[in-house]
């Protein structure tokens, strides 16, 4: 292959937007991606007419990197119900987002697992985060999530019951150790828009984004053994030329190609059922929380083929069983324990629900206990750089974010020469 100014490792979103960014800016890029298809974390697998998201994803309107680059309409978004449907003990509630929904609200209002005290602590929590901005946000007094929401008067029940499921769903830690002030980040944007998913998977958007490179911009199955200053080496043995390299990867994988302990690779992990039944569980697409403590093992379920029909065949839905707190289990004892727990939701007729697949997601997002600096890109050397959400956060703003200011950089460097040049001209 021709050496080209930069190659990218990973076609995760923070890879295809460096690429994007560097070639709207006219240099040439190269994406190497072990994988046979372009999403990273967030790709869908087709199974049988089912859609099936590697583990539940969902797109988040207060976002603003997506469309930057590709025409949003294209994916044919819906939202989702706003809010959560709060499995406790032997009842539902909603709990929702007073903004869209008031009938809903007063079943938030009357929600046994919460005192009325913390009915009035959790408006404020909302008028809170709803009018202070991120960036105020991220610079408040620094502590544990748990500690957070116990300094502030939330009952113990409702930590328990409500926030724990809730924090597990959209960042998988469960024990409630992560940053207050990620957390808070997460809960002002779950709190003030609606989340949606696209028609075809959220593995659609990486399939977007990848429309809008160069043809042959990927070059898929092809695996990186180590990075170098002027390049990279594949594990078939082959060298890939270049002036500058992007490791787009996660933590995991960059700390392998670099043979370092460059990135903190400390992360969340996530497990994804998939079922399919001729009958949804539950009429809106609302994801369900369990507030149930104790041994229970599944977090939330979600039915993606009630917003979408698309994400299974016609007369089938699709559900989406996930748990994130640890366990010992082999695959089919966890699927018999979560088959379990859910006659306790919605009756024995979860038996008849047939398994589809099951995902194991090792590194879901990165685990900050202290969110200190928020930083998208990193310069290993003068040709080497990292980006992706290890960095920050984990979402796919901050992934397509850091891809652009990484390009951004390195363009710079290019413009002015900073490179170890190679005389081309033998070869
Ligand atoms: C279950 C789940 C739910 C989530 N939900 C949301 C959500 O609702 N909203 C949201 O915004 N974010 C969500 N996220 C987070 C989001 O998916 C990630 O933050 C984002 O996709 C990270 O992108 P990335 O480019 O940084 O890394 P990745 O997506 O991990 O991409 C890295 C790529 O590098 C490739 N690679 C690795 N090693 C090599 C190698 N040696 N050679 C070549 N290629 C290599 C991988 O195959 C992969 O394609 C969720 C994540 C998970 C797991």
């Amino acid at each position: 292959m021709k050496p080209t100014d930069v190659i990218v490792i990973g076609a995760g979103f923070s890879g295809l937007s460096a690429a994007y960014y560097l070639q709207q800016k006219g240099i040439s890029v190269k994406v190497v991606e072990a994988a046979s298809q372009v999403g990273g974390r967030a790709r869908s697998d087709k199974m049988n007419g089912f859609t099936l998201d590697r583990g539940v994803h969902f797109y988040h309107h207060s976002t603003t990197e997506l469309s930057k680059i590709i025409n949003l309409r294209n994916l044919e978004l819906k939202n989702t119900y706003p809010g959560y449907l709060l499995k406790y003990e032997d009842t539902f509630n909603l709990f929702t987002n007073p903004l869209y929904q008031t009938v809903d609200t007063i079943s938030t209002a009357l929600a046994k697992n919460a005192t009325f005290t913390d009915k009035i602590r959790l408006f404020g929590l909302y008028a809170k985060l709803k009018t202070t901005s991120y960036n105020k946000l991220v610079k408040e007094t620094e502590s544990s999530t748990f500690e957070y929401l116990s300094k502030n008067g939330f009952s113990k029940k409702l930590i328990d019951s409500f926030f724990r499921p809730m924090i597990a769903a959209s960042i998988f830690d469960y024990n409630l150790q992560s940053s207050s002030r990620l957390s808070k980040v997460y809960l002002k944007s779950l709190f003030q828009d609606h989340v949606a998913l696209p028609k075809n998977g959220i593995g659609s958007i990486a399939a977007e984004i990848e429309k809008k490179l160069k043809p042959n911009t990927v070059l898929y199955k092809t695996k990186v053994k180590r990075v170098e200053d002027d390049g990279v080496e594949l594990v078939n043995g082959e060298f890939l030329e270049s002036k500058f390299v992007i490791i787009a990867t996660n933590a995991i994988n960059a700390n392998e190609i670099t043979n370092s302990k460059s990135i903190d690779a400390e992360c969340s992990h996530v497990s994804t059922i998939y079922f399919s039944t001729d009958k949804a569980p539950v009429s809106k697409p609302v994801v369900m929380l369990n507030g149930d403590n104790g041994t229970t093992l599944v977090n939330h379920v979600f039915v993606p083929s009630l917003l979408h029909p698309e994400y299974a065949p016609e007369n089938k839905h699709l559900v989406a069983v996930n748990i994130v707190k640890e366990h010992d289990l082999d695959d089919d004892e966890l699927m018999e324990k979560c088959l379990s727990e859910l006659t306790g939701w919605f009756g024995l007729k979860v038996m008849d629900w047939q398994h589809l697949k099951t995902y194991h997601i090792k590194y879901a997002m990165p685990f900050k206990p202290i969110l200190d600096e928020v930083r998208f890109t990193k310069k290993i050397n003068d040709t080497i750089y990292v980006c992706g959400d290890s960095l920050s956060v984990g979402s796919m703003e901050s992934a397509l974010r850091s891809g652009r200011e990484t390009a951004d950089l390195i363009a710079v460097q290019l413009m002015k020469g900073n490179y170890k040049q190679t005389d081309y001209s033998f070869q």
